[in-house]
C-alpha cells in the first residue's frame, strides 16, 4: 500500500457496516493477518500465549508502515486503503474501514514496531513512543486482551475453544494463500507451519496432514474458481473441513456450502461432508463485502452465475474420483486426526506422489479392465484389475449402473418399459397419488406407467425393463413416497434411485459368470461409479502395491 494513512471523511465512515470487529482472540489474529496480506507479506508469523488473552504477536515482512504514520494507524477510521465513497463499491483489499487497529487499541495493551519506530498504546492512549528495530514489515503485539472489559472476557469460551478458533483462522488463510508462509505457535510450540511455496497440496498437507492432502483433487484451469476438493472416499462427519472464500477472503455462506454439497450428492453418505478449499475470484465490483462487521458474509451481484461456476468446477474435478482403497491405515482415520497431531506429521512427509498406474482418466478397453474371478461371501464379486484386487458390492454396483441408465432415459424422455401381463393393483395413500400425477410423464420416461384405480389405489401397467415384476408393489410405493418427500429439487432423482434399488440384483443373489462379467463391464463404464446413488462405495481396491508391501516382496 503506497497511499498514506488518512482518517476517513465522516460520509465514508458512516457508509461502513458498523459493529463489533474484535469479539475474541481469533478476531485479532484475523485482522492482523489480513493487514499483513494487504501489505504483500510473504511470511506471517503468529505467536499466541494464554489462548490469546495474554498475548498475540504477529509479525510480517510486508511493506511496513512509515515511521511518521505509525501512531496514526491506531486512530479510528484511519486507513490507507480507501479514501472516498466510490472506493467502497470495489474493494480489492482485505481492510477498508481503518477500524481494526483502533478497536484493538481500545481493549488491549498494544505495541507496534515498523520502519525503525515503536509505539505503545494502552486503552486507546499512546503511552510510549520511540525508536524500534529496522527490519522489514510490521510487528504488532496485543497483550491483555479485554483486561479492561471484564464483561467481554466473561463471554469467551474455554481456552481450548479459543485456540481452536485461532487455528481455524490460520488454516483458512494458509490453504487459501499457498504462496505465503504461515507460522503459528501456541504457547511456544509450533502448531502450523505452511511451506509458502505456492503449492496448494502442500499447504493442505501442512494443516490437515499428508493423508488428506493426497485425497484432494485440484481444480485447475477453470476461470473464477480455484482450489481443491476431496475425493468422495475421504469425508468428515462435520463441515469443519470446508473453506470457502471470495478473492482470497474466507467467507461463510450457507448457500455456497449447499451448492458444494449438492455436487457430492450420490457420492457421500448422509451425514458425511467433504473437505474443500474453494476460492472464487471475481471482479471486486461484483461482490459487496461491506455487509458484515467482521466481513464474514458477502453479497454477490450475480449469485446464480457464481453458484453455477462453483458447481461446474467441483463436478469437473469429481469426475476423476477414484475408488475406495484398502489401506492398512484407513484414509478416514487420517482425516479424523486432530489437526494439531497431523500438522506435525505432515511437515515431515510433505512429498506427494500421484498414485502410480493407470488413473481413472484412462478409458477402459472394450473388453474391460476388470477380470472377474468369482463371487465371494454373501454378495461380493471378486475381480482383478490393473490397480489391484477389486471387491465389488454387487447390489451397490448394479444400483449405480441402473440409476445412471434411468437418469439417461429421463433426460431423453423415453423409457424402456416392461408391460405387465396382469396390471398390478397397488395400495397408495391419496397424497402420493397426487404427487405421482404431477410427474406422470417423467415416471413414464422411467418405465413406470399406471392407471388411477379408486381414491387409494393405482393399477400399475408397466415397470422399468430391468425390474423383476414381483417387486413392483414395494418399488412403486417407495418411488412415489420419494417423489412426495422431495417435491421440487431432486425429486425425480430420488425416485430413480428408489427404482434402481428395487431393480438391482440383491446382496445374496447368485450371479453366473456371464452376469458377473456384464455387471463389472457396466460398472467400469458408468459415470460416478465410485459410489451407489446413496453414496455408499461400490467397490474396494486392494492395490498391488499394498500387497507387495504386506508380503514384503518389495526388495
Ligand atoms: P484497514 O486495514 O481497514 O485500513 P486497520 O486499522 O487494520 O485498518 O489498519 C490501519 C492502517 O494501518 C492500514 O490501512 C495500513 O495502512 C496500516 N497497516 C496496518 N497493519 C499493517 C501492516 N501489517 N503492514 C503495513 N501496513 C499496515
Ligand atoms: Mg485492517
Amino acid at each position: 500500500m503506497t497511499s498514506p494513512i488518512a482518517v476517513l471523511p465522516p460520509e465514508v465512515a458512516d457508509a461502513i457496516a458498523a459493529g463489533e470487529v474484535i469479539e475474541r482472540p481469533a478476531s485479532v489474529v484475523k485482522e492482523l493477518v489480513e493487514n499483513a496480506l494487504d501489505a504483500d507479506a510473504r511470511r506471517i508469523s503468529i505467536d499466541v500465549r494464554g489462548a490469546g488473552k495474554t498475548s498475540i504477536r504477529v509479525s510480517d515482512d510486508g511493506a511496513g508502515i512509515p515511521a511518521e504514520e505509525l501512531a496514526l494507524a491506531f486512530v479510528r477510521h484511519a486507513t490507507s486503503k480507501v479514501a472516498a465513497l466510490p472506493d467502497l463499491d470495489s474493494i480489492a483489499s482485505f481492510g477498508f474501514r481503518g477500524e481494526a487497529l483502533a478497536s484493538m487499541a481500545a481493549v488491549a495493551d498494544l505495541e507496534a514496531e515498523s520502519s525503525g519506530a515503536r509505539v505503545r498504546i494502552r486503552a486507546g492512549q499512546v503511552v510510549e513512543q520511540g525508536a524500534g528495530s529496522i527490519v522489514p514489515g510490521v510487528t504488532i503485539e496485543v497483550r491483555d486482551l479485554f483486561a479492561n472489559v471484564p464483561a467481554r472476557l466473561k463471554f469467551l469460551k474455554s481456552d481450548a475453544t479459543e485456540v481452536a478458533a485461532i487455528k481455524d483462522v490460520v488454516i483458512a488463510y494458509a490453504v487459501l494463500h499457498p504462496h505465503i508462509r504461515f507460522q503459528l505457535s501456541v504457547e511456544g510450540r509450533a502448531a502450523i507451519t505452511s511451506p509458502g511455496d505456492g503449492d496448494r497440496r502442500r499447504a493442505v498437507a501442512s494443516v490437515y496432514g499428508a493423508g488428506v492432502a493426497q485425497e484432494m483433487i485440484e481444480m485447475l484451469g477453470l476461470p473464477l474458481v480455484a482450489g481443491a476438493v476431496s475425493q468422495p472416499r475421504l469425508s468428515r462427519g462435520s463441515r469443519d473441513g470446508i473453506v470457502l472464500a471470495v478473492n482470497g477472503r474466507p467467507i461463510s455462506s450457507r448457500a455456497l456450502v449447499y451448492a458444494l454439497e449438492e455436487c457430492y450428492q450420490g457420492r457421500l453418505e448422509r451425514g458425511r461432508h467433504p473437505v474443500a478449499v474453494i476460492d472464487i475470484g471475481i471482479d471486486p465490483g461484483l461482490v459487496d463485502v461491506n455487509v458484515h462487521p467482521a466481513k464474514r458474509e458477502v453479497r454477490f451481484r450475480e449469485e446464480g452465475t457464481i453458484f453455477a461456476a462453483l458447481q461446474r468446477a467441483v463436478r469437473a474435478s469429481l469426475s476423476v474420483s477414484e475408488p475406495f482403497r484398502y489401506q492398512a491405515v484407513a484414509t478416514h482415520a487420517v482425516a479424523l486426526n486432530a489437526v494439531q497431531e497431523s500438522a506435525s506429521v505432515a511437515t515431515a512427509e510433505l512429498t506427494y506422489s500421484p498414485p502410480a498406474g493407470p488413473g481413472p482418466l484412462r478409458p477402459p478397453s472394450p473388453e474391460g479392465m476388470l477380470r472377474p474371478l468369482g463371487q465371494a461371501g454373501p454378495g461380493y464379486l471378486v475381480a482383478e484389475g490393473p490397480q489391484g484386487l477389486v471387491l465389488v458390492d454387487q447390489h451397490a454396483a448394479h444400483e449405480r449402473v441402473l440409476y445412471n441408465r434411468l437418469l439417461r432415459r429421463l433426460r431423453e424422455g423415453r423409457g424402456a418399459a416392461q408391460p405387465l401381463l396382469i396390471p398390478q393393483a397397488v395400495d397408495i395413500e391419496p397424497g402420493l397419488i397426487a404427487a405421482a400425477a404431477d410427474h406422470r410423464a417423467d415416471l413414464a420416461a422411467l418405465g413406470l406407467e399406471y392407471e388411477e384405480f379408486g381414491p387409494r389405489s393405482i393399477r400399475v401397467t408397466s415397470v422399468p425393463l430391468e425390474m423383476p415384476s414381483g417387486r413392483a408393489t414395494a418399488a412403486v410405493q417407495e418411488t412415489l413416497a420419494a417423489l412426495s418427500e422431495n417435491r421440487g429439487d431432486g425429486a425425480m432423482e430420488k425416485a430413480a434411485a428408489a427404482l434402481a434399488c428395487h431393480s438391482a440384483v440383491r446382496f445374496g443373489d447368485v450371479l453366473d459368470p456371464v452376469e458377473q462379467r456384464r455387471l463389472l463391464a457396466d460398472l467400469e463404464t458408468a459415470e460416478e461409479s465410485v459410489t451407489c446413488p446413496h453414496g455408499r462405495p461400490t467397490r474396494l481396491v486392494l492395490e498391488w502395491q499394498e500387497l507387495t508391501r504386506h508380503f514384503r516382496r518389495n526388495y
